[in-house]
């Protein structure tokens, strides 16, 4: 089972892309700009997508992955978000402004997308591996996926701030070999980083003082331009775990 970052930046500029994971070849979480780098091949294998939350540069190849792939479908592909994610791809996207309704065509009957509402709490199986929700703290309502493969489990945290219930759900987790988390902004911008709801490096290292496992920690979300600086200030606050950015092009071998 292999876990291909597609991209994980704060932003886009040169090789950068935003925030999407490719789970084997059936499954992204969230659909950021790196998903326009798979070929139409790996596309059209796309059955499920995973979303933590509404923001653009996690949802913004959803309508050209459709498009390109809709008349090579058997059968819909599954949009997995909280009741407030479905809602703003509803209104705002798929809405016949920005982008058709693409749960209505073809037909109604025959889709090619379903929107399939997911809580904290369940969760849904794709093949050897199984995805729950914990709800973290961001601006929209935005949760952490937690991936159980058949020889691990592996956390997403999406895009947060200081909270407690992803830490608690870390923790009563059996066990956590990986855990992707953000870090948006530098310390210097802390204050930022308060207002739109995401870590900089002094939040985070606090926060992982809360965590019981000892798993690697991969680094996603930062500001372009300001990696260096960001992954420098995580590697001296958070110097007792081992910690690494990622970048868009990683494989993980889960
Ligand atoms: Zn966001
Ligand atoms: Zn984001």
């Amino acid at each position: 089972m292999e876990l291909r970052v597609l991209g994980c930046s704060g932003g886009i500029g040169g090789q950068r892309r935003t925030t999407s994971f490719l789970l084997g070849e059936q499954v992204l979480i969230d659909a950021g700009s790196g998903v326009g780098d798979l070929s139409l091949a790996e596309l059209s294998r796309i059955r499920h997508i995973f979303l933590t939350h509404s923001h653009l540069d996690h949802i913004l190849s959803i309508p050209l992955l459709l498009d390109s792939v809709f008349d090579q479908l058997e059968q819909p592909i599954t949009i997995h978000a909280q009741a407030h994610t479905l809602r703003a791809l509803r209104e705002h996207v798929f809405n016949w402004v920005i982008w058709p309704d693409f749960t209505a065509l073809p037909s109604a009957d025959l889709p090619v997308v379903v929107l399939q509402e997911m809580a904290p709490g369940e969760e849904v199986r794709v093949g050897d591996c199984s995805l729950g929700m914990i709800p973290v703290n961001h601006i929209v309502p935005t949760v952490a996926y937690v991936v159980k493969y058949p020889d691990g489990i592996f956390v997403f945290s999406g895009d947060t701030t200081t909270n407690d219930t992803l830490w608690e759900g870390l923790n009563a987790l059996p066990r956590l070999d990986h855990l992707i988390i953000e870090s948006a902004f530098s310390n210097a911008e802390r204050r930022m980083s308060e207002i739109s709801k995401h870590y900089c490096p002094q939040l985070l290292a606090e926060d992982l003082r809360k965590l019981t496992h000892q798993p690697h920690v991969y680094l996603t979300h930062a500001k372009p331009g300001e990696e260096e600086m960001i992954f420098n200030e995580c590697r001296q606050l958070i110097g007792d775990r081992p910690l690494s950015h990622l970048t868009g092009g990683e494989v993980l071998a889960l």
